[in-house]
């Protein structure tokens, strides 16, 4: 039995975790991070984030040359998908972003501790690997230990018939229908790729809303949108049941308030009505340290648990499920420990769906803004009077502005468009610097591009929009 002593030792290597890592390393304190899974990157590089964007990549390439190419006047003929070699490209990308991270671990002499961390003592982890159990002291501990697909009473899941994203991300032939249990972002994005490349999806939403923490305007934008592209959608209805029989799975379906039962035939289910913390084989209990009524670590401000030393960030604590939000988490959390000073603004974190179009958020919500009784302006602008929207043949959508109504400081922003995942980032910027729509609107935007949107919607704000 070895026993190392670290400065920090961070448990789990997810974006929240990795970042943490490297950017204590960078302060010049000695750093392990421990990983029970083969590779590192967490949820993210493996099974979220970046899996789910190849596949959106190629199969909206493939929905662009199937259905729009010909109106271009580009002939392709009938576009066909090999579906094992999209696969191999979503493959080579997830291990080409894990194995960096890996080299930069080596680049930041982070040691990589491979096997299942679990807190000993307060400044003790014990790794539970291949090779047997060894145990490291840490004057700081941060759990980034992540998060987990959320299961739901009567569904068993198999990740064949029945899947998460994780067997959403692999199916070895496209099925001919499929059911996805919840309108969510990842409900929508995996839905999106399986549509494209010929399944038909059918989403099953409890609320009677799709996307039901955006802004309402980008839910019914997204709802028409997508129900135009032929995706079909349940609102205000739940699922009790599914069996499993050969080559089908039926689902026993009820109106949310509860109602008569009805019954529904697919190939393939898709399980995503969200993600829960994940803290199992921890120690937590051991160690002492609280977790809220939904399993999620307790953290103060500074990211502290109940226990002295003891850190958490990311997916494991509460707020948004996302990856920058857990990079960012990790590099405050690593500054304090460094004796820093970090800070994070929970209001300029953005959202992105990475259909087609894109849809994207930042800040308040106009709902938000209405229950708080913030009083707000709003600026709207359609991609359909844009010069650039238009020669790409991609006019869906808009972009809203809200905007203090005295100060007329930017409060939030939303958008349903192409691009809208970039676009968002200048009002991302705008929120932290506590800017106006005054100063969107009065900033040089190059023409043509879809970044004229914006501004024009923070014109809106003060009802002068030029083009429109
Ligand atoms: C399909 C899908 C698509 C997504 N797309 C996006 C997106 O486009 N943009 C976005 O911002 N977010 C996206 N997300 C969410 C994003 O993946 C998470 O918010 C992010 O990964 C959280 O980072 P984390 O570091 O907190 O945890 P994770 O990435 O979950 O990493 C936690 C790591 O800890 C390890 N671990 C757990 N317990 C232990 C232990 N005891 N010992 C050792 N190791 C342990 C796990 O194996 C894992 O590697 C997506 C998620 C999914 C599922």
């Amino acid at each position: 039995m070895s026993s190392e002593a670290y400065d920090v030792v961070v448990i789990g290597s997810g974006p929240g975790g990795y970042v943490c890592a490297i950017r204590a390393a960078q302060l010049g304190l000695k750093t392990a991070c421990v990983e029970k899974d083969n590779t590192l990157g967490g949820t993210c590089l493996n099974v979220g984030c970046i899996p789910s964007k190849a596949l959106l990549s190629v199969s909206e390439k493939y929905e662009h040359a199937a259905h729009d190419f010909a109106g271009l006047g580009i002939d392709v003929g009938t576009p066909k998908i090999d579906l094992k070699r999209m696969m191999a490209h979503k493959d080579k990308v997830v291990a080409a972003n894990t194995q960096g991270i890996s080299f930069l671990f080596k680049k930041n002499k982070v040691d990589h501790l491979v096997g299942l961390g679990a807190i000993a003592g307060p400044n003790t982890v014990e790794i539970t690997g291949k090779d047997g159990k060894k145990t490291v002291t840490a004057k700081n501990i941060v759990i980034a230990t992540g998060s987990e697909s959320t299961p739901l009473p009567g569904i068993t899941v198999d990740e064949k018939q029945v899947v998460t994203s994780t067997g959403a991300l692999s199916l070895p032939k496209v099925p001919a229908t499929m059911a996805v249990i919840g309108g969510g972002v990842i409900g929508l994005e995996m839905g999106t790729v399986w549509q494209r490349l010929g399944t038909k999806v059918t989403v099953i939403e409890f609320m009677d809303r799709i996307l039901p923490t955006m802004d309402m305007e980008i839910s019914k934008e997204m709802k028409k949108i997508l129900t135009k592209q032929g995706m079909e959608f349940k609102l205000a209805t739940k699922v009790t049941k599914a069996e499993t029989g050969k080559g089908k799975v039926t689902l026993t379906l009820e109106a949310a308030a509860g109602g008569n039962a009805e019954k529904m035939e697919v190939e393939t289910v898709l399980l995503a009505i969200g993600r829960r913390a994940y803290t199992q084989g921890l120690g937590l209990d051991r160690a002492g340290v609280k977790v809220d009524n939904r399993g999620r670590v307790e953290i103060d401000d500074h990211f502290r648990t109940n226990v002295q030393n003891i850190y958490a960030i990311g997916d494991v604590v509460r707020g948004a499920m996302l990856a920058h939000k857990a990079e960012d988490e990790g590099v405050v959390v690593a500054e304090i420990i460094a004796g820093q000073s970090g800070h994070i603004n929970y209001d300029a974190i953005p959202g992105v769906v990475y259909t087609f179009p894109e849809a994207a958020s930042v800040g308040k919500t106009e709902e938000e803004l209405k229950t708080q009784g913030i009083a707000y302006k709003a600026g709207k602008f359609p991609f359909m009077a844009n010069g650039r929207a238009r020669a790409m043949n991609a006019t869906d959508g808009f972009v809203k502005i809200l905007a203090d109504a005295k100060t007329d400081r930017v409060l939030g922003c939303h958008i349903v468009g192409p691009e809208a995942g970039t676009l968002i980032a200048e009002v991302v910027s705008v929120i932290e610097f506590g800017g106006s729509a005054e100063d969107i609107a009065r900033t040089c935007h190059a023409h043509p591009t879809l970044n004229e949107v914006v501004k024009e919607a923070a014109l809106a704000v003060d009802g002068r929009p030029i083009h429109i």
